[in-house]
């Protein structure tokens, strides 16, 4: 039997805002995730979202500096971090909805070309285009005069053509191993951040009370338009200890929520609706399936 290679690799996502960069990306990755959100970068890349199968691992990317102002932005932005911003990265998609073609875009696919990485040109939204032939001399003179390694017209809002637009990804990505967990989706360092910020918190808060064993997960993480909605769950072992975090007429939690609120937005620089429960989890710290499912792997 001869298995099938497993291809993995980063593919960044640029464009001038309004392209469609975030509707693609929750077109091919099935939900909606964490997209507008941005915080102060520590990475080069941002992770916008995972997608793994049996054959693959993508992981997209964007760089930070893309979503200010148009295609002259974009260039200009190029200009200042061309050696940097897209290192490392398989393969360049560029996100664009129409079918101009000037000296600007010219001067973006030149420095795209520059970071060594094939580039793809996505042309998004051909579902508003009502004379679909009209599309094809376009990309013919662009296919002609510039160098892509391939031009797909695409729409990220109804999903014609994403199924083809992800194959194409697929022959351009290097055979590779898993990077990150088959089940995440997304960048789990702002979930993890958003965990730290209520047990520092909490700390603060208690002191030396804090249950030792107490430990926080995360429901749910929904990023939406304006606001980003977390339900978070505070683990205890005992009923006692969930009484001591809750505190009196539920008060400390109260304040724990709001000051973990207050950072968290900092950070994501967006509005958060921040949910904490507190729940028993019996002896949840000597269990290890329990601790896995808890999302510790060690
Ligand atoms: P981004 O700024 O590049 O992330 O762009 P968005 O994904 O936020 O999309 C900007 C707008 O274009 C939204 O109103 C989308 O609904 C719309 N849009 C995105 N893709 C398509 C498409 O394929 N067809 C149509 N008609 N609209 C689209
Ligand atoms: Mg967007």
């Amino acid at each position: 039997m001869t298995k099938k290679s497993f291809k993995s690799g980063f593919v960044a996502l640029i464009g001038a805002p309004n392209a469609g960069k975030s509707t693609l990306l929750n077109n091919i990755l099935g939900q909606k995730i964490s997209i507008t959100s941005r915080r102060p970068q520590t990475t080069r890349h941002r992770i916008l979202g995972i997608k793994t199968t049996e054959a693959s691992q993508v992981v997209y990317v964007d760089t930070p500096g893309m979503h200010l102002g148009g295609k002259r932005a974009l260039n200009k932005y190029l200009n200042k971090t061309a050696d940097t911003s897209l290192m490392g990265v398989d393969v360049i998609v560029w996100v664009k909805d129409d079918m101009q073609w000037d000296a600007i875009d010219i001067s973006i696919l030149e420095k795209l070309k520059n970071e060594g990485a094939p580039v793809v040109l996505a042309i998004n939204k051909i579902d508003k285009v009502a004379d679909k032939e009209s599309l094809l001399p376009f990309i013919q003179k662009i296919s002609l005069e510039h160098d892509f390694q391939s031009i797909i017209p695409i729409s990220a809002l109804t999903g014609k053509q994403l199924g083809e637009f992800e194959q194409l990804l697929l022959t351009l990505l290097p055979e590779g191993e898993l990077m990150f967990p088959e089940d995440q989706v997304t960048d789990s360092s702002e979930r993890f951040m958003a965990t730290e910020i209520i047990r520092e918190k909490l700390i603060r808060r208690l002191g030396q009370e804090i249950p030792h064993s107490l430990s926080i997960s995360i429901d749910q993480y929904k990023v939406e338009e304006k606001i980003t909605r977390i339900h978070a769950v505070i683990w205890v072992e005992r009923d006692g200890q969930k009484n001591i975090v809750i505190g009196d007429k539920g008060v400390g939690l109260k304040e724990v929520g709001t000051q973990a609120r207050l950072d968290i937005e900092k950070m994501l620089e967006s509005k958060v609706y921040l949910n904490l429960w507190v729940k028993v989890k019996k002896n949840w710290s000597d269990n290890e399936r329990e601790l896995i499912s808890l999302g510790y792997r060690g």
